[in-house]
């Protein structure tokens, strides 16, 4: 047990100051609160970014519920002493269970739609480590259909050892059990739950799924939350995050996934990310292969990027190695097809093209003309349409073009003022500090009036795709009321 303990104290010293040059801020953050009985003081000191996802420093009160249980991992007061012993960091409490350090458990969460005696409680995966650190949730399978992120969490959870982890991991492999059970993205109300987040304790079905999962999961114990998806709908990505890069925090998070793509994306209205974001929890989407199959290259590439995390996060080192060790940026746009008929691709996934290039070509099959769909860029084929039937205007190839990480932050801020500019003559813009700051809000998740009265947009295509293109259209945003 010491030499263990050993090894891995000298591997928490060097890991930090390795990673320091990559991304100072977060890692230093946790060297200074989590890490500082054994660590060598590594990087900058904390950004004001970095600050927001700090732990609640509360002493653990195992009698509360989880909702009103703030506490986190709040082992931050090390000596030497502690240090030597055993057992450094507090007992970790959710759903109103104790997980102790060291220990892996499974726990259920009752979204409670169903009448007791056949509700269906939801598994939840904890792995507590020995040592403090910060807490990563994982989500899969928001939308019931898309497999891939449900086997990344189990393949990430159950090679973790709590004995030898700094941190807390927590993955929930099905959050949408009842669409997954029926093979389907939606609940048994056809409501997308990802447009529903954070959620009303009194609103429709989806609403109040969406709170209790936040309110009794997300909001306390995460300092950083990854859901997981799949493009939709008959659409397939490369492995890629999206995250809000005009957000500093989000920024600094998307740059610890080893050398995977990164979009910017906002996240729309209702989305779990989003809506973690906006309390100050960085979060991301990781998307990775279509809905309805179990992809290995997709799965393994997005547990590559999980391991990677963990390890840039000092939580559980890895072995893996990225021939590209950072994060490649993209600026992408959607090519669609301009006439309706059969689509067959000449590209696949990761492919790279030049403008000018033929993607693939669509044809009618009764009067057997065709039109091919063309690049109008140079880049990288990072999501696209399967061989399928589509209409006029589908978008079928997402193609990316790499940008540094300054270049894709700087667009995403210009995007942020000018989505800001835009809402402005509307007056009340709730959450403004979204658009018009880089800063994380730092008020708790609107209550259940606030969010009641939030304009809960239905995306026109319930695409996770095409909320990219929803980003950018603002205007459609006030136009529907969900609830
Ligand atoms: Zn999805």
């Amino acid at each position: 047990m010491l030499f263990s303990k050993a090894r891995q104290i000298r591997h928490s010293g060097l890991l930090l100051a390795a990673l320091s040059l990559i991304s100072p801020p977060i890692i230093s953050a946790w060297a200074q609160e989590a890490d500082e009985a054994y660590v060598v003081s590594a990087g900058t000191p904390a950004d004001a970014g970095a600050q927001q996802i700090e732990p609640t420093i509360s002493p653990i009160d195992n009698s509360l519920s989880p909702a009103e249980n703030n506490s986190t991992t709040d082992a931050i007061e090390i000596d030497n002493s502690a240090a030597e012993s055993e057992i450094t960091t507090p007992a970790f409490t959710l759903l109103n269970q104790t997980i102790q350090p060291g220990q892996f458990r499974t726990l259920y969460w009752s979204p409670g739609q169903s009448f007791a005696s056949i509700d269906t409680p939801v598994p939840v995966l904890v792995a507590h480590g020995k040592e403090p650190g910060p807490s990563v949730c994982l989500t899969a399978a928001v939308h019931g259909d898309e497999l891939n992120g449900i086997e990344m969490v189990r393949r990430l959870m159950y090679q973790l050892e709590p004995a030898n982890m700094n941190g807390t991991v927590i993955g929930v492999p099905i959050v949408n059990l009842d669409g997954f059970r029926r093979g389907s993205r939606y609940l048994a109300d056809r409501r997308d739950l990802n447009r529903h987040f954070p959620g009303t304790y009194n609103g429709s079905a989806a609403s109040r799924i969406a709170n209790s999962l936040f309110s009794n999961i997300i909001r306390d114990h995460c300092n950083f939350l990854v859901d997981l998806h799949t493009g939709s709908l008959k659409r397939t990505n490369l492995p890629q995050i999206r995250a809000d890069l005009s957000n500093e925090a989000v920024f600094e998070f998307s740059r610890h996934l080893g050398g995977i793509t990164v979009l910017h994306g906002r996240g729309g209205e209702g989305t779990l990310r989003r809506a973690a974001t906006d309390i100050g929890i960085p979060a991301i989407t990781l998307e990775s292969g279509g809905p309805n199959a179990l992809e290995e290259s997709a799965v393994d590439g997005g547990v590559k990027a999980l391991e990677t995390l963990l390890q840039n996060l000092d939580i559980q080192p890895t072995l893996r190695f990225w021939g590209t060790p950072q994060p490649v940026f993209y600026h992408s746009e959607w090519v669609r097809a301009d006439q309706g008929g059969i689509l067959m691709s000449e590209v696949t996934l990761g492919d790279k093209i030049k403008a000018g290039d033929i993607l693939g070509r669509v044809v009618d099959p009764v009067t057997n003309t065709g039109s091919d769909i063309v690049s109008p860029i140079d880049g990288k084929i990072l999501g696209m349409a399967f061989n399928q039937v589509v209409q006029t205007g589908f978008a079928a190839y997402h193609i990316g073009k790499a940008k540094t990480p300054e270049q894709a932050q700087e667009e995403a801020q210009e995007e942020a003022q000018d989505e800001a500019i835009q809402t402005q003559p509307q007056g009340n813009v709730q959450g403004s500090s979204e658009g018009s700051s880089l800063n994380i809000p730092s008020q708790p998740a609107a209550n259940e009036s606030d969010s009641s009265t939030r304009p809960m947009k239905s995306m026109p295509t319930a695409e996770d795709d095409i909320d990219f293109e929803a980003n950018n259209t603002t205007s459609e945003r006030s136009s529907e009321n969900a609830e």
